[in-house]
């Protein structure tokens, strides 16, 4: 696979990192966390004050992909909160000891019931203030025996002027999508690379697969 070379820039938006709430420590169970800048660090960690671990937290990152039949693009409508009853490509949470290929995969035959061959990956997009990473790769459906899974309501192919641009979950599948049918047709899909910063709370959250 091509890899392209990402350029390297540390940004923290708003000063400060998003933070999940923590009640407990998973360590010792103390329900003693406090918040601040361990000795030696520049970020705010979740630090149990009975046991001292210091609860690191870290993105998570987002992997699904585009799976095209010819000129179609398989899509899914979501059977879960949020964005209920919207349209979106497969993605979800990647799941430790996996690759992102894998993962990828997982989600297209969990949400589609769809067998795909992963091909190039296509956006990277990092979403700072929910903490989490997105990565879509194109891929290649096998065949047309695909059907809801139990997260998706129904599941269709779309060609450019059917897709429901209004009725799309996430602003990445947007995007993505909108990527694609134009480098679609200049024939060529470089890695696009980006950011989305919010418009309104959680915007862009999902729920994990
Ligand atoms: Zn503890």
């Amino acid at each position: 696979m091509h890899v392209h070379t990402l350029s390297r820039t540390v940004e923290i938006v708003e000063g400060r990192p998003h933070n999940e709430q923590m009640k407990f420590c998973s360590h010792c169970g103390s329900d003693r966390i406090v918040l601040r800048v361990p000795e030696g660090d520049h970020v705010s960690r979740f630090i149990c004050s009975d046991c001292a671990t210091v609860h690191y937290q870290n993105p998570k990152v987002v992997v699904g992909c585009l799976p095209e039949w010819e000129s179609r693009i398989l899509l899914c409508r979501r059977a879960i909160e949020p964005r209920y009853g919207l349209w979106t490509l497969p993605a979800g949470f990647l799941e430790n000891g996996e690759t992102i290929f894998a993962g990828a995969a997982r989600e297209t035959l969990e949400e589609a019931s769809a067998r795909v061959e992963i091909g190039e990956l296509y956006t990277v997009i990092s979403l700072p203030q929910i903490s989490q990473l997105y990565m879509m790769f194109r891929a290649r459906l096998l065949d047309l025996d695909f059907s809801p899974g139990p997260e998706s309501l129904e599941v269709r192919l779309f060609g450019e002027d059917e897709i429901p641009w209004e009725e799309l979950a996430f602003r990445t599948i947007g995007r993505t999508l909108r990527n694609y049918f134009l480098d679609r047709k200049q024939g060529d899909f470089p890695a696009r690379v980006s950011t989305l910063v919010r418009r309104t709370s959680r915007q862009d959250a999902i729920s994990p697969a």
